[in-house]
C-alpha cells in the first residue's frame, strides 16, 4: 500500500503551478489504482432545500438573494428520492441543503434512520455548521459520513466573504465530526478573491495534518445574485493538480470530481478519474426543484432523466478503463 508523501510547501507550489503535470498525474493514477483498483464509487445526492440563513458571498442560495424560488422537500419527498436512488442500485445517499431549521434536526434524524433501515443505503449529510449534540444525534441515528468544506483555512480569504461568521467555529465543527466517528469530507473553493497558490499549498498541508477521509475542492464559479457575480471563474487545471497532489499526500482518501468542474470543462470526469479521483456524484433532486439549487451558474440547469444520466456516468467511467461499483464506497483512510 503506498505511503503518504510528505511535500514541502515549495514542492506543492511548483506542482500547483504545473511544473511537472505529466509525472504528477501518472503517479496519482498509479496510487489511486494501488488503493482502490479500477473501482469508481457513485453517490446519489438529494438537495433537500435551498433555504439558508447565511449570506456567504459566493453562494447563490445566500439569504439575501431574492431572485430565487425557495423550496423545501418534505420528509416523504426526500425518502422518495432515496428510494429512487436505491432502486437504481446506488447504495450511498448524500443529503445537502442550505442552513435553516426548515427541516428540523429531529426530522433529519428520522429520515437518516429510515434510509439506513428501510431503504438500505449509507448516508452522507452535508447540512452545514451545527452544535456537536446535533451531529451526535444524527450519528446515533445512523449517519455514516459528513461533508463540511472549510472553504479555506486562511482568515484573510475567509473573513471578508463570510460576514458575521468565524472560521474557527467551522474548523471546530470538522473536529467534532471527526471526534464523533464520522467519515468526514472537507476541502476548499479554489478561485476565491485573494486566494493565492501559496495559500492553497499551505491549506493542502493543513488538511493533510487534520486527517480527513474525503478531499473535495470545487472551482469557484460565479453565481447570480451574489456579491461575487462578476468575479472570474477559477482555473480548473489547478483543481486537477490539487486532487492529484492530495491523492499522493493521503493515498487512501476518497476524492470526488466535483460537479462545479463540469461547468468549466466538459471532460472533467474523464480527466479527474485519470488523475487520482475515485468518486462521482449524481443529483436526484426532483426536476421541479433542481434549477433552484443554484449555488453557481450552470449548476443543475438541465432536467434529469435519472436512469439515462446514470448510464452516461457508467459509460464515462468505462471510457477511461475503470468500473463503476455500487457498494457504499467507504473511504479506506483511517485516522
Ligand atoms: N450549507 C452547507 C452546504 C453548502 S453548499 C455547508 O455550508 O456546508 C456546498 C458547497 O458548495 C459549499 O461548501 C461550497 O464549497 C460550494 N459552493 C457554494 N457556492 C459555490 C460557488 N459559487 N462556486 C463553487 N462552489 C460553491
Amino acid at each position: 500500500m503506498p505511503a503518504p508523501t510528505t511535500f514541502t510547501t515549495k514542492e506543492i507550489l511548483e506542482l500547483l503551478q504545473g511544473k511537472n503535470d505529466e509525472a504528477l498525474y501518472a503517479e496519482a493514477d498509479r496510487v489511486k489504482h494501488a488503493v482502490y483498483g479500477n473501482e469508481v464509487f457513485v453517490r446519489g445526492i438529494i438537495e433537500n432545500n435551498n433555504i439558508c440563513a447565511r449570506n456567504c458571498h459566493y453562494c447563490g442560495i445566500r439569504s439575501e438573494n431574492s431572485a430565487l424560488n425557495r423550496y423545501n422537500l418534505t420528509a416523504d419527498e426526500i425518502l422518495d428520492c432515496a428510494r429512487l436512488i436505491r432502486s437504481q442500485g446506488i447504495t450511498s445517499v448524500v443529503i445537502q441543503s442550505g442552513e435553516s431549521d426548515t427541516t428540523s434536526n429531529a426530522q433529519i434524524a428520522d429520515i437518516v434512520g429510515r434510509i439506513k433501515s428501510e431503504i438500505g443505503a449509507d448516508v452522507t449529510l452535508s447540512l452545514g455548521e451545527k452544535p456537536r449534540e446535533v451531529y451526535e444525534m444524527w450519528k446515533e441515528a445512523g449517519a455514516d459520513r459528513y461533508l463540511l468544506k472549510v472553504e479555506t483555512f486562511q482568515k484573510s480569504v475567509y473573513n471578508p466573504i463570510h460576514p458575521g461568521y468565524s472560521l474557527n467555529d467551522r474548523i471546530k465543527c470538522v473536529e467534532n465530526l471527526l471526534d464523533l466517528g464520522y467519515q468526514v469530507g472537507s476541502g476548499f473553493i479554489w478561485g476565491l478573491p485573494g486566494y493565492t497558490l501559496e495559500l492553497f499549498a499551505d491549506d493542502l498541508l493543513t488538511l493533510q495534518k487534520m486527517g480527513v477521509h474525503m478531499y473535495s475542492t470545487t472551482p469557484f464559479v460565479a453565481g447570480a445574485g451574489t456579491p461575487l457575480a462578476t468575479h472570474p471563474a477559477a482555473d480548473v487545471e489547478t483543481i486537477y493538480r490539487a486532487l492529484a497532489l492530495y491523492r499522493l499526500m493521503a493515498p487512501k482518501v476518497n476524492i470526488p470530481v466535483t460537479s462545479a468542474c463540469a461547468s468549466l470543462d466538459s471532460m472533467s470526469k474523464q480527466k479527474g478519474l485519470r488523475r487520482g479521483a475515485n468518486v462521482l456524484m449524481l443529483s436526484y433532486t426532483p426536476d421541479k426543484n433542481r434549477k433552484d439549487y443554484a449555488l453557481y451558474a450552470g449548476k443543475n440547469t438541465v432536467s434529469s432523466e435519472k436512469l439515462s444520466d446514470l448510464q452516461n456516468l457508467v459509460d464515462v467511467v468505462q471510457s477511461v478503463g475503470q468500473k463503476m461499483v455500487f457498494h457504499p464506497g467507504r473511504s479506506k483512510f483511517e485516522r
